[in-house]
């Protein structure tokens, strides 16, 4: 099994340079090329015989481009094909203070909530740290002329902190100087909330922006709505994420979906204040964004403000976030879904 190139450290590099008998300043210019996500015929500056051999136990790049959609307000939704056929999702959202892009870090997802597109064919494997990276490389690439790429948002298909490794590894490539230079302050990370990974990521020194999709906050609702709920409390779960601030000192983010009639009544607000009592947090509410798979619905936009009131009157930190790229195929994992959906539709079609 070929291994991607951007999955190796700046170090790991230099062994391979030496290990192939070729003088130290390859290191660098091999470095370049990964990082400027060349194709093999353009590291012109490399003796063939050595990229000879890279061919033998390297890939120059884990995905293509498969498809691409672009909003009205300038986020690009690409989708990316590995050599096995694997899809993965990730977001170009464009900022005047720095544009992110938002990465995938499994095929699949195994967390099972109901709402969310990318578990519904179930979990197929976790990404490599170099694969993860190939995401930001890709777009950082293409989007050269637009600023590239200063912020990273995990926020795509699966669970960062069921994939922990990869994904610490992931902040090392990224923060590298040789590599895009992207520091844990500019990385945003995403999870369904896995209390001892939480204190973990707080105890391996990560300092970016930790948020939690919370959703629901009692134990009985979230676990009609999210399966993980059967193996953590919301308790132990916030408790987690004190230890965190405790630990890191920074400001933590709860993530809640709002779902009509489901979990934006007055019940929902003091439910939720007794349960953030003491945590330093923002509550980011996000309207739902509607799959194919699923009935549940958004509230109104009036609706989604009065709660977010409401929960401000409780003092509660909170905000309605303005959900960029909604028109280009919504929340992650629709539009390899719909993909996978469309192909199953054109196989069925030729068989006939
Ligand atoms: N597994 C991680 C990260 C991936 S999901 C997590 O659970 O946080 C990224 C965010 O998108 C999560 O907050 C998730 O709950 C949210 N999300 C998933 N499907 C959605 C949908 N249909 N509408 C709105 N947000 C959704």
């Amino acid at each position: 099994m070929k291994t991607p190139l951007c999955d190796l450290q700046y170090s790991e590099l230099e062994e391979l340079v030496a290990a192939a008998g070729e003088p130290r300043y390859r290191a660098e210019q091999l470095c370049r090329h990964i990082v400027a996500y060349d194709g093999f015929e353009e590291y012109t500056d490399l003796p063939k015989s050595f990229i000879a051999k890279l061919r033998e136990n390297y890939f120059d790049r884990p995905f293509i481009e498969k498809s691409r959609v672009v909003s009205t307000d300038g986020a690009t939704r690409y989708l990316f094909e590995t050599a096995e056929g694997d899809l993965v999702e990730a977001v170009f959202l464009p900022h005047g203070y720095g544009n992110s892009v938002c990465v995938s870090c499994q095929v699949g997802c195994a967390m099972g909530c109901t709402f969310c597109a990318s578990g519904y064919y179930g979990f197929k494997r976790n990404l490599s740290a170099g694969e993860i990276l190939a995401q930001a490389l890709f777009i950082a690439r293409d989007k050269k002329d637009e600023g590239g790429v200063k912020k990273i948002v995990m926020m795509g298909s699966g669970e960062p902190l069921a994939n922990y490794d990869n994904t610490v590894k992931f902040f090392k490539l990224l923060s590298s100087k040789k590599g895009l230079n992207i520091g844990m302050r500019s990385i945003s990370i995403s999870t369904c909330g896995l209390p001892d990974k939480i204190e973990r990521l707080a105890r391996d020194g990560f300092s970016g922006t930790l948020s939690l999709s919370l959703h629901a906050a009692t134990d009985e609702k979230r676990k009609k709505i999210m399966r993980v709920a059967n193996s953590h409390t919301v308790k132990d779960i916030v408790k987690s994420m004190r230890t965190f601030f405790d630990a890191t000192r920074r400001r933590v983010v709860i993530e809640y979906i709002l779902i009509a009639g489901f979990n934006d009544t007055d019940a929902d607000v003091s439910a939720l204040k007794n349960l953030l009592r003491g945590l330093c947090c923002h509550v980011n509410l996000i309207p739902l964004n509607p799959t194919d798979h699923c009935d549940l619905k958004p509230p109104t936009k009036k609706q989604a403000y009065a709660f977010c009131a409401k929960l401000n009157d409780a003092k509660i930190s909170a905000t309605v976030r303005r959900s960029m790229g909604s028109d280009v195929a919504g929340a992650c994992g629709q539009l390899k879904n719909r993909t996978v959906e469309a192909e199953m539709v054109s196989k069925n079609l030729s068989k006939r």
